[in-house]
């Protein structure tokens, strides 16, 4: 949240920044286009007295001169000569206008093709400042973006990392501790042989346990890397259900049907994870309330439903669950053991099936998962 914050802070410093920069230039443009015509302004005067001056040394007479009165002056002139002096002098900058009376008074007025030349290049100025000072604040402001989304990844990997370390840990010692504690206890008693076949069960629970967690995490980094060797053949996928619903049946209350005789073309080592991974998730958060567990076939596709009566799945975190170590919430906060790495497995595996993963609400409460496949001709 803080980088958020910080970010989208230099972001609005950057814009204000190009924004005052792109206004300063713009009015500095202005002022400059005022000044010029200015400028202008004073030299349309000493221009007619120059002409005064010229005029005065008689620099424009000619057959056709005759009296002409500038600047209340008169001398004899030719307008023809004045004016290509004029525009020789001063650049086409200005130009004589004559008013005819009973001598000719000749002005100098600005040349108004100078001021549109001004204006048109005012105008491009103006542009090409807006333009720069756009195109520099989106090419910074997606830089800063890109940062920003690069960083905020580095921050997520590492906070899911965390999670999963402090996780694993947990999840590895509680069974550890608990196969020690019965071989301590064995070792020191001399138990009665049903006592001793309770206890091996427990041992058996917890190993197998620790077996699928190494079994998840090896396979997790396996599809992470590429490196997973998917071996398909045509399966009994209702036998599968089966053997996992049985498992679960041991320790939760199984719900469900399963229809018989379903074939499909998969990697039966996959396939069972992935329905353990779900059914496993449906007990562990709904508080080990009864769990659905579905197999059927449909308009031509295989689809298998995990339901269950839990806290639901919040839609804003129903994409972002399948990645790898994430959670809902921070490890610190929850009580539920897990590794984050479940899902991530159950994605991977149903797109090497081709097949697709949908969530919704389960009613009263809870959620369902819903696999589909395209059934085998
Ligand atoms: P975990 O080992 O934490 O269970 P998963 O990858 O299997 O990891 O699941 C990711 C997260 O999705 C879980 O931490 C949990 O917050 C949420 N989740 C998964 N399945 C369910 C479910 N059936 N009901 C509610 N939340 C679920």
């Amino acid at each position: 949240m803080k980088l958020k914050l910080l970010f989208f802070l230099i972001i609005v410093y950057v814009i204000a920044g190009f924004g005052w920069w792109s206004y300063s230039l713009i009015k500095f443009s202005n002022n400059e286009y005022k000044l010029k015509l200015q400028l202008l302004e004073k030299d349309k005067l000493s221009s007619a007295w120059k002409m005064v001056e010229v005029g005065k040394l008689n620099q424009f007479v000619s057959s056709q001169a005759d009296t002409v009165v500038v600047n209340d002056v008169k001398f004899s002139a030719d307008i023809e000569q004045m004016n290509l002096f004029l525009s020789k002098v001063f650049h086409d900058r200005f130009i004589l206008i004559v008013n005819k009376g009973k001598y000719p008074v000749a002005t100098v007025e600005i040349n108004p093709e100078t001021v549109k030349k001004l204006q048109k290049e005012l105008r491009l100025k103006k542009r090409s400042f807006a333009i720069e000072a756009i195109l520099l604040t989106l090419l910074i402001a997606t830089g800063i973006f890109g940062v920003y989304y690069s960083v905020s990844i580095v921050f997520d990997l590492n906070k899911q990392q965390n999670n999963f370390l402090l996780s694993v840990t947990h999840e590895l010692k509680t069974p550890i501790a608990a196969i020690k504690l019965i071989g301590e206890t064995m070792l020191k008693r001399k138990l009665p042989p049903e006592k001793q076949e309770e206890l091996l069960g427990v041992i058996l629970d917890n190993t197998t346990r620790l077996e699928d967690m190494t079994e998840n995490m090896l396979t997790a980094m396996q599809m992470e890397s590429n490196k997973y060797n998917i071996k398909k053949e045509e399966l009994n996928l209702s036998e599968i259900l089966e053997n996992v619903k049985h498992n679960f049946a041991l320790k939760n209350n199984m719900l469900g049907e399963i229809e018989e005789h379903i074939s499909f073309y998969g990697d039966p080592v996959l396939l069972k994870m992935t329905i353990n991974n779900l059914v496993e998730n449906a007990i562990k958060y709904s508080d080990n309330k009864p769990v659905e567990l579905n197999l059927y076939e449909a308009n031509d596709h295989i689809i298998i439903e995990v339901k269950d009566q839990g806290i639901g799945i919040d839609p804003s975190q129903r994409k972002k669950i399948f990645k790898r170590f994430y959670r809902i919430q921070d490890e610190e906060t929850r009580e539920t053991k897990g590794s984050g790495l479940g899902l991530f497995i159950v994605k991977q595996a149903v797109e090497k099936h081709k097949g697709k993963i949908i969530i919704s609400d389960n009613t009263p409460s809870g959620t369902v998962f819903t696999l589909q496949f395209k059934a085998l001709d």
